[in-house]
C-alpha cells in the first residue's frame, strides 16, 4: 500500500529557517521582535488595508473583532451556521446573540437575501465568513449593511490571496480577520491577523491584544483584554511564507484543477465549483459532496478512504446543531436544510500545499474506487 496521504501537509520551502535563525542569533523571540511589525505591515499591504495587528490565532482574531466593535449583551450578530465554532463562540462569549443563516447549495457561502431577512433593530454586525475556496458574494451584503448601518466583520481565514471582483478578500470588512494555522495559505504554525482601515479601531485592537496595558500607567487597566500576541518566531515564519504567497496560490489552483480533471467522470459526487462571476476557486480545501442516491454518508466514505491510505476531513458541523449551543438554549427550532445536508454528505480530500502529483493521482484513484466507477 502507498504511504498514508494526510489531508494537509504544510509547505515550508522558503526563508523560514533563515529568518528563524535570525531570531535566535539576535535573541529576539518575543512579540517585541522586528519580524512582528514587518509581518503586520506586509500582510496589511498585501490585503490592501492600512493597519495589521497580529494575534495568537484566527479564533483570537474574532474575539478581538467583536470586542473592538463593542458588541455585547443585547446585540445580535448575523453569521453562517456552516462555519467553524470560533465564529459563533466569539459572539456568545461576548454575551451577544448569534443569529444564523443557511448557505448557498453551490458555493456553500452565506447570501445577502438570507441575511436581510434576519435583520432586526438589534443587529449590530454581520460576520461574513468565506468558505472553502470561493468568496461570499460581497456587494449585495455591503449594500444591506450600509442601508441598515451595520458593521461587517470579514473572516477571510480561508481566503488568503483570494479576490472578489479583483479586490483582495479581507479588504471588505470594517474589521477583517485571518488565521495562519498550518492548513491556511500562509502559516505561522499558530497565528492570526486583524486588519482595518480605521486608525481608532486599530488602536483598540492593539490594546485588546495586549491586556489593555496603558502607555502612561502600564499596570492600570480601564478595560479587560487578552494576551493574544504573536511571537517574533512565528512572525519570522510568516514573513517567509508571505514571500511565497503567489506561488502557493498557483499551487492551490493547480491542485484543484488536477482533481477537477481526474474526478470529472465520477457520478454520485458534487465537487467544488470552479468559478463564479466574481472569483475563480482558490481551493483552500477540495470539497466533495455525495449525491443523495449514494447509499452511505460522508462518515462512511471517509472510513473507506482511510482504509485505502487517504486522509480526509468532514465538512463543518452546523452551529445550530452543536450540543454546546443547544445546552445554552440557542438556535431552538432553527432549520437550515443546505448546511444540514452538506455537513452529512460532504468531506474534503488531501489538498495541502506540500502534496505532489503522484499523491493527487493516488487520492483520485481511491475516490473512484470507493465510489465504484
Ligand atoms: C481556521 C479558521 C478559523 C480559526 O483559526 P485558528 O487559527 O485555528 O483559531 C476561523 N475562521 C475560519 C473561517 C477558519 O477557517
Amino acid at each position: 500500500m502507498n504511504k498514508f496521504i494526510p489531508v494537509n501537509e504544510p509547505l515550508l520551502a522558503g526563508n523560514e529557517k533563515k529568518y528563524l535563525n535570525e531570531c535566535i542569533d539576535t535573541g529576539w523571540i518575543s512579540s517585541e521582535g522586528p519580524f512582528v511589525k514587518q509581518f503586520e505591515e506586509s500582510f496589511a499591504q498585501r490585503v490592501d488595508r492600512k493597519y495589521g495587528v497580529s494575534v495568537a490565532n484566527g479564533s483570537a482574531a474574532l474575539d478581538i473583532a467583536i470586542a473592538a466593535l463593542e458588541i455585547g449583551a443585547g446585540d445580535e450578530v448575523i453569521l453562517p451556521t456552516f462555519t467553524i465554532i470560533s465564529c459563533a463562540a466569539a459572539v456568545v462569549r461576548a454575551g451577544a446573540t448569534p443569529v444564523l443563516v443557511d448557505c448557498d447549495a453551490m458555493t456553500w457561502n452565506m447570501t445577502a437575501s438570507q441575511i436581510e431577512a434576519k435583520i432586526t433593530p438589534r443587529t449590530k454586525a454581520i460576520m461574513v465568513v468565506h468558505i472553502y475556496g470561493l468568496p461570499v458574494d460581497m456587494n449585495p451584503i455591503l449594500k444591506v449593511a450600509r442601508k441598515h448601518n451595520i458593521k461587517i466583520i470579514e473572516d477571510a481565514a480561508e481566503m488568503i490571496g483570494q479576490t472578489y471582483y479583483g479586490q483582495p478578500c479581507g479588504s471588505f470588512g470594517d474589521i477583517s480577520t485571518f488565521s495562519f494555522y498550518p492548513n491556511k495559505h500562509v502559516t505561522t504554525g499558530e497565528g492570526g491577523m486583524v486588519l482595518t482601515n480605521d486608525s481608532l479601531l486599530a488602536e483598540r485592537i492593539q490594546s485588546l491584544r495586549n491586556l489593555c496595558f496603558q502607555a502612561k500607567k502600564r499596570f492600570v487597566h480601564e478595560e479587560l483584554g487578552w494576551n493574544y500576541r504573536l511571537s517574533n518566531l512565528q512572525a519570522a515564519i510568516g514573513v517567509a511564507q508571505l514571500e511565497r504567497l503567489e506561488e502557493n496560490i498557483k499551487k492551490k489552483r493547480w491542485i484543484g484543477e488536477q482533481y477537477n480533471k481526474l474526478l470529472s467522470d465520477i457520478v454520485g459526487l458534487a465537487k467544488s465549483v470552479v468559478a463564479t462571476d466574481y472569483a475563480d476557486n482558490i481551493y483552500w480545501v477540495y470539497g466533495l459532496i455525495l449525491a443523495d442516491d449514494v447509499g452511505y454518508d460522508a462518515d462512511e466514505a471517509m472510513i473507506r478512504l482511510r482504509e485505502l491510505g487517504i486522509g480526509t476531513r468532514p465538512f463543518f458541523w452546523p452551529m445550530h446543531e452543536q450540543p454546546v449551543f443547544k445546552k445554552l438554549g440557542l438556535f431552538e427550532g432553527d432549520v437550515f436544510p443546505v448546511s444540514e445536508r452538506i455537513a452529512r454528505r460532504g468531506f474534503y480530500i488531501p489538498s495541502g500545499l506540500a502534496i505532489n502529483e503522484d499523491q493527487i493521482c493516488t487520492v483520485a484513484a481511491a475516490v473512484k474506487k470507493v465510489l465504484g466507477t
